[in-house]
């Protein structure tokens, strides 16, 4: 990697899976400000549903989520008790008919960790009280690590239809340094499980930049990742925050790839996935011919949410659990990311919302460029602009910060159109940083670029 490009893969930049970022989340969000949104909803919005699970059996050392492990299994029926009062407090407050829900995830931490009488009744009172619209996704992360042939039967009962495997790396070496030993034979069970259940759609996870990995070893593990078939693959790159997640600790600085290296094994797994039948989506997606985010990156309706790319046309995105965040169209709005806060505020009968943003116009109008550019990478500033209702003036700035960008090739022009080459896409967020109105380029505020 030249210069310039290193100094842009070591510059922090937002995700954007929204936008504004939740930097700009502000504490104490007016619950009745989240009340007159929830009750604002159009009878016919369609809606899709999140439920975060923060437990896990073990601690993987690079985990950025939010998520723990748990001394008892006591302490995760308890959070299910609370969670489907969660759910039964929200309800009432939604306004317009069941049946509306196209799209519900169970995130985490670990999903499966829970006992399946527990799955099993989030997902019945999701169904009950909110209702799935026909032919809806439902989808749940999972560990490879103790699933079985019954899981898959269950979670095939329980009605889900995808299922998104953490993979992150096959190389057994790799796998002890970052505390997850799952060998590919056991991958490839999880995968056969869940076809033979009946779950078709299978998503991998994959990740680069973890201690031991080098360019050969995550080729290795992208091609053999694609081997197994899954519909999608998302790569992302490990964020090393010691300081922020003190189990990374466990990572030896000496033992994880510098910038260049980190660099090439993205460029190597993207390679290597392309090579075995996958296509490109946007900055990090990978899908199999075929596949319905294909369709929905030619047909121009690929979405990007807080899971990531999705197809999931939703209107609104209600979160339930710990740290979850509702994406509604006045704006965003986040449960107490601390446990003991959400569980007392279900427990006295209040709302777990406790961060939040409202958009200006002008959010809406940079969101929606921003969300093409991370999309398609490409979009028409100008068009959206007026379409919102503003002046080409209004994104001035945004013109001017982008011409230094122009200039060293992470993106060019041509005739209004912004266009970050197939070459850059691991520079698209960069990009999409010249139209974000708050993004001031500040370490250890986002991830690294690369
Ligand atoms: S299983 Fe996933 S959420 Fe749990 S510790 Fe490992 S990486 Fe984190």
């Amino acid at each position: 990697m030249d210069a310039t490009l290193k100094k842009y893969a070591t510059a922090d930049v937002p995700r954007y899976t929204s936008y504004p970022t939740a930097v700009q989340f502000s504490e104490g969000f007016d619950h009745r400000t989240w009340k007159d949104w929830l009750a604002a909803l159009d009878e016919d919005a369609t809606l899709s549903v999140y439920v975060h699970i923060p437990f896990c059996e073990k601690m993987c050392w690079y985990c950025g989520c939010h998520t723990t492990v748990p001394n008892t299994y006591d302490r995760a029926e308890r959070y299910v008790q609370r969670l489907l009062r969660e759910i039964e407090q929200t309800a009432p407050l939604v306004n317009g008919p069941k049946g509306r829900v196209t799209h519900f995830h169970f995130g985490g931490g670990t999903p499966t960790y829970l006992k399946e009488e527990h799955l099993a009744a989030i997902v019945a009172a999701v169904r009950d009280h909110f209702g799935f619209a026909e032919g809806a996704e439902i989808a749940v992360e999972m560990d490879p690590r103790g699933f079985t042939p019954q899981k898959a039967r269950a979670l095939a009962d329980m009605g889900f239809n995808r299922g998104s495997f953490g993979v992150q790396d096959f190389n057994p070496h790799v796998q002890e340094l970052i505390n997850r030993i799952q060998p590919y034979d056991q991958v490839a069970r999880c995968v056969e499980d869940l076809h033979k259940a009946g779950i078709a759609s299978v998503n991998f996870d994959l990740i680069y930049g973890l201690p031991g990995q080098t360019i050969e070893s995550v080729r290795e593990t992208a091609r053999l990742a694609a081997g197994l078939g899954p519909d999608r693959i998302a790569v992302f790159g490990y964020a090393h925050v010691p300081w922020f997640k003190r189990h990374q600790k466990m990572i030896r600085d000496e033992d994880l790839p510098d910038i260049d290296a980190r660099y090439e094994q993205a460029l190597a797994m993207g390679e290597a996935l392309c090579a075995n039948g996958y296509r490109a989506i946007g900055l990090d997606h990978y899908a199999k011919e075929g596949d319905s985010m294909i369709a929905a990156l030619d047909n121009g309706t690929l979405r990007r949410n807080f899971q990531g790319y999705t197809v999931d046309p939703a209107d609104a995105l209600l979160g339930f659990g710990t740290s979850a965040i509702s994406s509604m169209p006045q704006g965003f709005a986040q449960s107490s990311r601390d446990m003991a806060k959400w569980a007392s505020a279900i427990d006295n009968g209040e709302l777990t919302i406790d961060r939040g943003v409202a958009y200006t116009d002008e959010d809406l109008m940079r969101a929606e460029i921003i969300e093409k550019l991370m999309c398609f990478l490409r979009v028409r500033p100008d068009e959206i602009a007026e379409k919102h209702g503003f002046p080409e003036a209004a994104i001035a700035e945004s013109w001017e910060k982008l011409k230094p960008l122009q200039a060293d090739g992470l993106c060019r022009v041509e005739d209004g159109e912004v266009i970050v080459p197939d070459e850059r896409r691991l520079f698209v967020r960069t990009v999409c940083g010249a139209f974000d109105a708050y993004y001031k380029p500040r370490p250890n505020r986002h991830a690294k670029a690369i």
